[in-house]
């Protein structure tokens, strides 16, 4: 397999980067000063994609590269694969389902906990010395909070079991109602939001999606609820989140992803009812490789031609 081209293309993960390299020609495509350029003189020998949740296949990607049969992303949201283009040339596509659910699950239950127990502020209360002036405030308690998921997949699905153990009712809201869950089903998100304290995002990001968090969700979740976004930045309208956590409109956020990520807005900084993280609901050790080993499994498959292990198209 040596003589197949496979582009990464941004950096994603070292270990991934070696067993690429092992078994492919491996290109680098964020090291590449002339892309165009680039593309041109290499596009009869890349046949395959590697890409992840910050960069994938666009159309013109696809376009440049006429001999691509594959796209397997490091990630399981497919948002930065033209998955129609994909379609269309007949361009396989996979992911890391599976593998990742358990670590984002538990981030989630971490930014719940962060921002009800105000668990970084009080950090840093401690470190600058504050403590001996006097005791911290008083938080809020997270055991029997009512939680809302939308989007009860894998990741929404391991989110619940773990709130569950916190005693919490729970509710969701998907484009259908999921056969034998004994979970409230509202069929649509204000209504979800209406009756939850936390409403954690956990849905894919799709043209349905973007900017699924808006005015009137955050509305109705109101000043002592609490928004977890686990999913995509894009799924929520940014500049109106800011201004409710701003204005007290919304109770609390934690959130691990953002519109226009890695950029965050300023205003969220000095905010003691914000608790951010940058997009590592999959980043540990074990989780990564397995991730790896995933897609050098869906690469290996597919150019030996046997099924592929972690399909989407
Ligand atoms: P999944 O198993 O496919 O679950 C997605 C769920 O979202 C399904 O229950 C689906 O149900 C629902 N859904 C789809 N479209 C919807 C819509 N328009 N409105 C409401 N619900 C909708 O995917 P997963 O493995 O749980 O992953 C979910 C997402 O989490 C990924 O796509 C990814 O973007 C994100 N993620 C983020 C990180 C991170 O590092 N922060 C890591 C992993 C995953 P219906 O089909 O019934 O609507």
């Amino acid at each position: 397999m040596q003589s197949i081209g496979v582009l990464m293309a941004c950096p994603m993960n070292y270990y991934l980067e070696q067993q690429l390299e092992k078994r492919f020609k491996l290109f680098r495509f964020w090291t590449v000063p002339d892309k165009s350029l680039f593309l041109a003189s290499h596009k009869d020998s890349i046949q395959a994609v590697v890409g992840d949740a910050s960069s994938g296949a666009d159309a013109e990607l696809i376009e440049a590269l006429p001999k691509l049969e594959i796209v397997a992303s490091f990630s399981v949201g497919i948002d930065k694969i033209d998955l129609a283009k994909c379609k269309e040339k007949g361009i396989r596509v996979t992911n890391t389902p599976d593998v990742l659910t358990d670590d984002v699950a538990d981030l989630a239950i971490g930014l719940i906990l962060a921002v009800l127990r105000k668990l970084c502020e009080s950090d840093r209360y401690v470190r600058s010395g504050k403590w001996k002036k006097g005791d911290y405030v008083l938080t809020t308690k997270f055991t029997g909070k009512k939680v809302g998921i939308l989007g009860l997949g894998r990741v929404g699905m391991a989110i619940a079991k773990r709130a569950e153990a916190f005693c919490c009712p729970i509710s969701y809201h998907s484009r259908t109602e999921k056969p034998d869950i004994k979970y409230k089903y509202y069929p649509s998100v204000v209504e979800l939001a209406s009756h939850c304290d936390i409403l954690v995002v956990s849905c894919p990001l799709t043209k349905e999606t973007h900017h699924i968090i808006n005015r009137e969700i955050i509305d109705a979740l109101g000043p002592k609820g609490v928004l977890i976004n686990i999913g995509r930045g894009p799924h929520v309208d940014e500049p109106e989140l800011v201004s409710a956590l701003v204005e007290r409109r919304l109770g609390g956020a934690g959130l691990d992803v953002f519109e226009h990520e890695p950029n965050v807005p300023e205003e969220l900084f000095g905010l003691d009812n914000a608790v951010l993280v940058p997009h590592v609901g999959s980043d540990t050790v074990e989780t990564c490789q397995a991730m790896a080993d995933l897609v050098i499994g869906n690469l290996v498959a597919h150019f030996q031609k046997k099924p592929l292990l972690t399909p989407v198209v």
